[in-house]
């Protein structure tokens, strides 16, 4: 994409009022655009990093044979009466419509899927199954302070499965904690992120966090210097050892949960008489388990852990393009021509290549290059023809490189 055609454009200033490192540098790089607190606009670049996890989240998701479906926000009261959480539950939104018809913004949708599953499952042999979606939840969230990390709007992968018994439950939990791993691993926080052990509920001793170590967490946990687990600070009470492996050395951390597992077992089967007949003809309610991914959250903790002073350095495979090229404005045409060359051929090549070819100088240029935080810069100067080819700088890297064009096809297409 040509950044003259960018309809954004970076800020120099850090946005007034917003406290939060992520929301500061994604608004000023132009990802995102606060809308009030908890409410954001995504904009192209930052879409583009969205549709990145989002597709790396469906692999996973697919892997695991998981179906994806959509199930609407605006949702009938009764549902959430059904489970007595029109009551209990204070962060939901309620909207009435002009006939006085009350509704829900969905937060979560276990009050949708349950039902929506009785319909086509009755036997033990529809059974396993799970479906998920991307979806927007609303929340009304009080501390709305941490940028994109909380959201009162914001989309959530969200994984429903549905099973005869708690064996099967507890085997396809552990597969989604693999998935899990695999997204967090693919996103580029595989050594930041700790499976973590909290409170789960009523209906389980545990349930599993997946905690990512950042000062902009709102958790603290506690991670065992032996096996590396963690213990969310609200269970930890008076335990003193490792519920895995009995390790005594707990480093204190703070925390984001990027996602979290749940054994919810007939939690929602219950209320909404979601069974089957089991081999023996006799009735079983159906065994539940949720498993959330908030990808607004996921995509600002990637930028609270990868950022310097001067903007963010995304992970190659959730970066909005890879390579950042710029061409430094000349009188000499060579310049021009051999950048179009360039980015036509990365194009050609399957590259995503954001070209900044605006009449600007060349230190806003690179100012901004670093702000928005493309893995790879390509310099085309007159200095760099002089120098028998193109500048090539990784974003992590301070020293730049001199390359032959066909060099440089060769490298970044491999
Ligand atoms: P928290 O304790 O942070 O409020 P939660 O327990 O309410 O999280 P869940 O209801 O389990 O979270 O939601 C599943 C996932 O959705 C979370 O792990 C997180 O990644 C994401 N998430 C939850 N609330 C928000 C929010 N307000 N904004 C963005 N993502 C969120
Ligand atoms: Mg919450």
């Amino acid at each position: 994409m040509r950044q003259s055609q960018l309809f954004t454009k970076t800020q120099k200033e850090f946005p007034k009022g917003e406290i939060s490192r992520n929301a500061q540098l994604l608004i000023r790089a132009g990802f995102i655009d606060k809308l009030m607190a908890g409410v954001y606009t995504l904009l192209p670049l930052g879409l583009r990093v969205h549709k990145k996890i989002e597709n790396i989240i469906r692999e996973e998701m697919n892997k695991l044979g998981a179906q994806e479906i959509f199930m609407p926000s605006l949702q009938p009261k009764e549902n959430w009466e059904q489970t007595g959480r029109w009551k209990t539950m204070d962060d939901l939104y309620k909207v009435i419509d002009i006939s006085g018809r009350e509704m829900a913004l969905g937060p979560t949708h276990e009050e949708i899927v349950s039902p929506l599953v009785k319909k086509f499952v009755n036997s033990y042999k529809d059974l396993p199954f799970a479906v998920y979606q991307f979806q927007n939840k609303f929340r009304m969230e009080l501390r709305s302070k941490s940028g994109i990390l909380r959201g009162r709007e914001f989309i959530m992968k969200d994984l429903y499965s549905f099973h005869l018994d708690e064996k099967s439950l507890d085997e396809f939990y552990e597969k989604v904690k693999e998935a899990y791993f695999n997204i967090f691993s693919r996103v580029g926080l595989k050594e930041k992120t700790y499976l973590t052990f909290a409170s789960g509920g009523s209906f389980s001793r545990y349930s599993h966090e997946f905690q990512t170590v950042t000062l902009a967490g709102e958790d603290i946990i506690y991670v065992c210097e032996k096996c590396a687990l963690a213990i969310n600070k609200e269970i930890k009470g008076e335990t003193s050892k490792c519920p895995v492996c009995g390790g005594e050395k707990f480093r204190e951390e703070k925390a984001i949960e990027v996602g979290n597992i749940f054994k919810l077992k007939n939690k929602y089967s219950h209320p909404f008489d979601l069974s089957v007949t089991d081999q023996k003809g006799e009735k079983k309610e159906v065994v539940m388990g949720c498993y959330g991914i908030g990808l607004g959250r996921l995509l600002g903790t990637i930028v609270e852990v990868y950022n310097d002073e001067k903007g963010i350095l995304w992970p190659e495979t959730v970066a909005p393009f890879q390579v950042h090229l710029i061409e430094v404005p000349s009188e000499n045409p060579e310049v021009k021509k051999t950048a179009e060359e360039v980015y036509t051929e990365l194009e050609k090549k399957g590259r995503e290549v954001l070209y900044d070819d605006r009449e600007v100088s060349a230190g806003e240029k690179f100012a901004d290059a670093d702000l928005i935080g493309i893995p790879y810069r390509v310099v085309i100067s007159e200095k760099s023809l002089a120098k028998g080819g193109v500048e090539v700088k990784k974003r992590s890297e301070e020293k730049s490189q001199i390359m032959k064009l066909e060099e440089l096809i060769k490298v970044l297409t491999m």
